[in-house]
């Protein structure tokens, strides 16, 4: 059997793990691991080993058909045309090129492209190039690390370099909401304790920056890296989400997934255009993510892949396979790496797109000169002043809260054996939960009976890696009762 075989980069996180892909003459998808990629060394989490279930879920089916390629590019210049109140929302899901492709029609259609996390809005822009990324290798010599994160379950990969941390003796503190088995320390501590962590110029801040992340938790930490000297690296969620965030140049207005999202519901956006972004699998409550997509004039999607918003939307351009375009990603640590593949059908649908809208014709070429541009211009790094605590939006206060443990299979809405939620021993108790029983969860979204594991924690609070219909919002207030 004939199968092609592609060089390419797992799409699961900002990590950026390479891998090879071989797809079969039947479309079916096998991983193989890549062992001299100086990321990842061959080795895969979970979600890497699942790609092939990720991959065969594809919508790109149509992408080979030429007249429903046209016909769905005809119907979305006809709906652009005209069109009032557009935004245009590319999280980093695809290449850095199709990102670029991406702001060629917004330019065209005078719009911009928001990357969905409204933090960058928030903060000063001085402070921005202070979020991008830094080697990896940079945590293996760091004497201490700070981990904001959970890593064994957001980001996997980044474990290892932890372990060959420990190796060489860097004292690891965790300041989660979860005790972590590798760190040295687990601390429960407000900012106002931030000083007893005593970092210096040789230590590490690990946290992560993604559409839901609050401003204000990163300028406590862009304060301590000030006060102290310690280098923040802030992870991110998606394959290009840091080479996106380097092109796209309106961060300072970008508008966040959730501001956006609250602007469908209020009719302030009446037309909106994805790029490999789902906002029923990003945003926290699916359904009433529905609800507010229904009311858009126009939900125009190009995307590589099945997923959930393609069901509902008005038009979908369907382009190729992740792994099959040609195209370049940026990972979290500011790593640059180039797809074996060829395939530019969601790159040329875009300059037929730009082309219906009235605009010039673009190709593969000069997009990628453009973008290998934007990411080798390193951001100026001149410095910052201690950045004021923004006004916190109400939190969910007292009584139990149901957290979010944002990982791949929550992004991208992949199931995973993780149908439990964390709670400590505190709560067993005060519940009188039974071994192997359940709890059960009421919010204003109905109730729901899981499954629940303990581990080390604060009172008061439930994890969930997995989304679940009760939720709310990233942390949703609950009442709990044993089952
Ligand atoms: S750590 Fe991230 S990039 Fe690496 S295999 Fe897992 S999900 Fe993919």
């Amino acid at each position: 059997m004939k199968e092609s075989i592609y060089q390419t980069v797992c799409p699961g996180c900002g990590i950026g793990c390479g891998l090879y892909i071989r797809e079969d003459n039947q479309g079916a998808v096998s991983i193989d691991f890549f062992k001299s990629n100086p990321v990842n060394l061959g080795k895969l989490c979970r979600f890497g080993m699942k790609l092939p279930h990720y991959f065969s879920s594809g919508a790109f089916c149509k992408a080979d058909e030429p007249s429903s390629m046209e016909g769905a590019i005809r119907d979305a210049a006809a709906r652009l045309k005209g069109a009032e109140k557009v935004a245009m929302l590319s999280v980093g899901n695809t290449t850095c090129e199709e990102h670029m492709a991406f702001e060629r029609i917004a330019k065209t259609l005078g719009s911009a492209v928001h990357t969905g996390i409204q933090a960058y809005s928030k903060l000063p822009p001085e402070c921005h190039s202070y979020l991008e990324g830094m080697p990896f290798q940079d945590i293996e010599k760091a004497n201490k690390i700070v981990l904001f994160i959970d890593p064994y379950v957001q980001y996997p990969l980044l474990v290892r370099r932890l372990l060959a941390a420990k190796r060489n003796n860097s004292h690891i503190i965790s300041v989660g909401t979860k005790e972590l088995h590798l760190a040295d320390e687990n601390l429960s501590i407000t900012p106002n304790e931030y000083s007893q962590l005593g970092l210096d110029s040789n230590s590490v801040i690990i946290t992560d920056l993604h559409p839901h992340t609050d401003a204000n938790d990163i300028i406590q930490l862009l304060n301590l890296s000030l006060e102290t000297g310690a280098k923040i690296l802030t992870m991110k969620p998606f394959v290009s989400s840091e080479g996106v965030n380097r092109i796209s140049k309106v961060k300072t207005t970008s508008k966040g997934l959730s501001q956006m999202m609250d602007e469908v519901k209020k009719g302030n956006i009446r037309t909106l255009v994805l790029l490999d972004s789902d906002p029923i699998e990003l945003m926290p409550d699916t359904d009433e993510t529905v609800k507010s997509l229904k009311k858009l004039d126009n939900l125009i999607v190009i995307s590589s892949r099945k997923s959930p918003v393609n069901e509902i939307a008005d038009v979908v351009i369907s382009t190729e396979p992740l792994y099959r375009k040609a195209g370049t990603f940026m990972n979290t640590e500011g790593r640059i790496q180039e797809n074996s593949g060829t395939g530019v059908t969601g790159i040329n649908a875009m300059s037929s797109l730009n082309k219906e809208l009235g605009s010039e014709e673009f190709e593969y070429g000069q997009l990628h000169e453009q973008v290998m541009a934007a990411l080798t211009n390193e951001g100026q790094k001149s410095g910052y002043s201690k950045i004021k605590n923004l006004a916190t939006a109400k939190q969910c206060t007292g009584g139990y809260v149901l957290k979010y443990l944002y990982n791949p299979f929550m992004w991208f809405n992949q199931l995973d054996d993780n149908d439990f939620v964390l709670i400590n021993l505190n709560m067993v108790r005060s519940l009188k939960l039974k071994k192997g029983g359940q709890i059960s969860l009421t919010s204003e979204n109905g109730n729901i009976k899981m499954r629940y594991r303990v581990e080390g924690m604060p009172d008061g609070l439930i994890l969930t890696a997995r989304k679940l219909p009760i939720a709310i919002a990233g942390t949703t207030s609950v009442k709990v009762e044993g089952c």
